[in-house]
């Protein structure tokens, strides 16, 4: 359910382009939510880059 979510953030990105402040994990080049602090990615939970 929160890789569909994030898919939609990717799309809003293309719509939109407010969310600036999310953040791509280098791992799997997966978008997190600009609040997240580690990548919603349950295998990755990289921490969000400084
Ligand atoms: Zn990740």
């Amino acid at each position: 359910m929160m890789l569909f979510y994030d898919l939609f953030v990717i799309v809003l990105k293309f719509t939109d382009g407010t969310r600036e402040n999310d953040w791509e994990c280098p791992n799997f080049e997966n978008v997190n939510f600009a609040f997240r602090t580690v990548c919603n990615m349950r295998k990755c939970s990289k921490p969000k880059p400084a």
